[in-house]
């Protein structure tokens, strides 16, 4: 799971494709939100400049392999457009900015800066499509992003012998 939050969070909306292409999030440890990428900011700023209430209000919008990672409804944005990010770096707090009616973070990925065409968040980030569940992210302030690690194995059967690197799951 990969979830813009360090530590436990809420989910109160889930991803229903085109009638609500993310997922809701509110965190309850900790009200950062974190980088769930690495990659480049392509966007961080008002959806509006002019009307902090409309659509996501302030977000922040994440290049990776492809695809827009979009954080939206932040209360502060705490990255800039061309900034590399690491998964678990924070870039921004959670906040109720634009069409939004309580603190929460709008997950979603889209193929393209806002209002690409929506892929799903569920099954790229693992985060349960379950409204009202309770998550723990797994990951605590001052800890390493999980990276996948690269084993050396040694197999013997019989005459047959076979050593290699296998990715540690
Ligand atoms: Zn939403």
């Amino acid at each position: 799971m990969n979830s813009p939050y360090q530590g436990k969070f809420r989910i109160t909306q889930r991803y229903k494709g085109a009638a609500h292409d993310g997922l809701d999030l509110v965190g309850i440890d900790s009200k950062d939100i974190h980088a769930t990428v690495t990659g480049k900011v392509v966007f961080a700023g008002w959806e509006n400049p002019s009307d902090h209430s409309q659509g996501f209000g302030q977000y922040v919008v994440i290049l990776a392999d492809g695809k827009c990672y979009h954080f939206g409804h932040l209360s502060q944005i705490k990255c800039k457009v061309g900034d590399q990010v690491k998964i678990t770096d924070v870039i921004g707090i959670e906040g109720s900015t634009g069409n939004s009616t309580g603190s929460h973070c709008h997950y979603c990925v889209r193929t393209s800066m806002s209002p690409g065409t929506f892929l799903d968040v569920c099954t790229i980030s693992g985060i349960p499509n379950v409204e009202g569940g309770v998550y723990d992210d797994g990951y605590r302030p001052g800890q390493k992003p999980a990276e996948k690690k690269t084993v050396k194995v040694t197999l013997e059967y019989g005459d047959h012998k076979y050593s290699g690197l296998l990715e540690e799951i």
